[in-house]
């Protein structure tokens, strides 16, 4: 079967920070820095009528109960967030930034604002739930000729940030929770390969013509929705890197055909809904005396070691046409959610320690048919009749289709299975905060203020500001446009040098592992205007930066001692002579050839200290002496 023949659909939604000074329900900041932590525990177990019947995703995540740790910071959390005090009112600021960005894809807002309740068990958010509101339907997202329909702008809590997991227990920091996010939900369109990052890049700048959007790493996520030929959607969660997207698309849609074909394959060797069985059985016996070391530790450590028939499945739970797409590789990672280390299957056998003999004694023990295939699990007793479950769910899914799931994507562009998909009926809701009405005077006001478009803005940085193309684009997309922007209206520097500071030279520190995110937006207006009034030389910048990041160092002090130790003109002019003196032989031969020459040498004595421009002039003139006295 050619692999044309399915018909690959791609849904983006959207999750965006919004660079609010507070948070969703609170007046915390969570983006400020982090001091006096306190912690606390809780242990969450969400109550039977919660889940519901119908949530799936609840239902098989209550089954680990845990304990979690959360790190709360009085700077970034308050009592709110600790889920001891009810939420106040919706942030305005928010509100309005995802008003404003619903006008720009001409979506239409809701007339009242209803806050709802999502179910979240993980522990990421303290009160069992997230807090979802939606601000507006319909619109479209234009990218060059296409118009990509969008379903929904919501606002929502963003969760608290992991820290650590383990089988017993999870600790999350809380600064990040309830920071206001975005979230953009596109129709899903027919998947071309070079449209997608170009949909995503091209959302994201227009968020980011309000200026109002945080940036930086994990302030955008990507969830992608992928579904072939009508089937059941997988929902990829929290893709952070644009040019992952096309490789994850790429697998799931590899990873979907493999599951069709095997469906087709059981459908033909006559396996069918109702005569399905995946019986279990305890094969530990068999091990004894095995020679895999994983089986004898685990029969060492009283653990149990199981086969389940896998009917009709020879053959397919290896198969695999494009790397790591196989059903063995997918069963592994759900055993994995018990906390089993992963399965072996009968495609891979004989192999790591698990001989012909002990697979016959399986396969008869089993009543294996030609066409059987079997997994072999083994672990502790704890849940594995969990996974038993799961892994026998799993197979008789295969007769059906694509199971719905949430799946997580990998470093390399693969996918691994996260959780089943939630059911519908996970909202509920909030009854502590009031609805909202979205006044007429309000739509008015953020109507007649929207911000200049993507290329506009682009277009007025290169012609009225004169910054070059490459920086044009990259101070649009930094972190820094808004303080750049206030930058260029009150310093007199060149527009160029503040631009390539802020991106360029602030890139590459980080890129040498100095954290430049302690940088505030304060001390780099403090560092350019020292440098306006001459106090200091402009290539100090990185200088200061880095001892600011790496030191801990008060700006203040640093820039203090800069002024102390400036050397005065004279001073220049003395070093400048001294090398002169050194290197007369040198100028006599070469003349004005040497000026490259003194200039190195002078650099390495005032690299930093003194503005380069000034020094190569008090060279040139310097120097045209010298040559002159000969
Ligand atoms: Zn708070």
């Amino acid at each position: 079967m050619n692999k044309n023949e399915y018909e690959l659909k791609v849904g983006l939604e959207i999750h965006q920070q919004l660079a609010s000074s507070t948070k969703l329900f609170c007046k915390c900041n969570g983006f400020d820095k982090l001091e006096d932590e306190i912690y606390f525990k809780r242990v969450l177990r969400p109550t039977q009528s919660e889940l519901g019947k119908t949530d799936p995703a609840a239902l098989f995540e209550s089954k680990k109960s845990k304990q979690m740790n959360y790190i709360a910071n009085t700077n970034t959390s308050c009592l709110v967030e600790a889920d001891e005090e009810p939420p106040h009112e919706i942030s305005e600021e928010a509100l309005d930034i995802a008003l404003t960005i619903s006008y720009l894809l001409n979506a239409e807002p809701v007339d009242e604002i209803h806050v709802m309740r999502k179910l979240v068990i993980d522990g990421s958010n303290t009160t069992g739930f997230q807090r979802t509101v939606i601000i507006s339907t319909g619109g479209e997202l234009q990218v060059d000729n296409l118009k990509i329909p969008v379903l929904s702008i919501s606002l929502e809590e963003d969760a608290s940030r992991i820290i650590n997991k383990n089988k017993e227990q999870s600790t999350y920091s809380l600064d990040r929770l309830s920071i206001p996010l975005i979230e953009i939900t596109l129709a899903p369109v027919k998947f071309k390969k070079e449209e997608t990052e170009k949909i995503a890049l091209t959302l994201g700048r227009l968020m980011r013509t309000t200026g109002k959007v945080a940036r930086g790493i994990g302030t955008i996520r990507q969830d992608v929705n992928i579904s072939i030929d009508g089937e059941n959607i997988i929902e990829v969660k929290g893709v952070q890197q644009l040019d992952m997207l096309t490789n994850i698309i790429e697998f799931e849609n590899h990873r979907q055909i493999n599951l069709l074909k095997i469906k087709k394959t059981l459908i033909e060797r006559g396996l069918e809904k109702n005569n399905f069985s995946a019986n279990s059985i305890d094969i530990s016996n068999i091990f004894t005396n095995t020679d895999s070391k994983l089986l004898k530790q685990t029969l060492i450590n009283k653990g149990r070691i199981v086969a389940i028939i896998a009917p009709k499945f020879k053959k397919l739970i290896g198969q695999e046409e494009y790397e790591g797409t196989r059903l063995g590789r997918d069963i592994s990672s759900l055993v994995k959610f018990f906390g089993y280390g992963g399965i072996f299957h009968s495609d891979e056998l004989p192999n790591y320690g698990i001989t012909i003999d002990e697979i016959n004694k399986i396969k008869n023990k089993l009543k294996n048919d030609h066409d059987d295939a079997f997994i072999i699990l083994a672990g502790d007793n704890e849940n594995i009749d969990n996974a038993i479950k799961s892994i026998q769910n799993r197979l008789f899914q295969s007769i059906i289709g694509i199971p719905a799931e949430t799946r997580t994507p990998t470093e390399d562009g693969k996918t691994d299975f996260m959780r089943p998909r939630p059911g519908s009926a996970r909202m509920y809701p909030e009854t502590d905060i009031i609805p909202v009405k979205i006044t007429d005077g309000k739509r008015k006001i953020i109507k007649k203020s929207l911000p200049k478009t993507y290329e506009e803005q682009i277009s007025n940085y290169k012609n009225n500001i004169g910054l070059n193309d490459k920086l044009s684009v990259q101070i649009f997309d930094s972190k820094y446009k808004i303080l750049f922007e206030n930058l260029i209206q009150q310093i007199h520097l060149p527009a160029n040098f503040i631009a390539a500071q802020l991106t360029e030279t602030l890139i590459n520190l980080s890129r040498n592992n100095i954290d430049v995110s302690k940088i505030t937006d304060e001390e780099l207006e403090k560092i350019f205007k020292e440098i306006e009034k001459g106090e200091i030389a402009k290539e100090s910048f990185e200088k200061i930066i880095e001892d600011i990041c790496k030191n801990e160092n008060n700006i203040d002090n640093i820039i203090n001692e800069m002024k102390t130790n400036k050397l005065s003109e004279e001073d220049v002019e003395n070093i400048i002579l001294e090398i002169i003196d050194m290197k007369k032989q040198i100028i006599k031969q070469k003349g004005i050839d040497s000026f490259s020459m003194l200039m190195g040498e002078t650099m390495k004595q005032l690299r930093g200290k003194i503005d380069g421009k000034i020094i190569s002039n008090k060279i040139k003139e310097l120097l045209e002496k010298e040559i002159n006295k000969n």
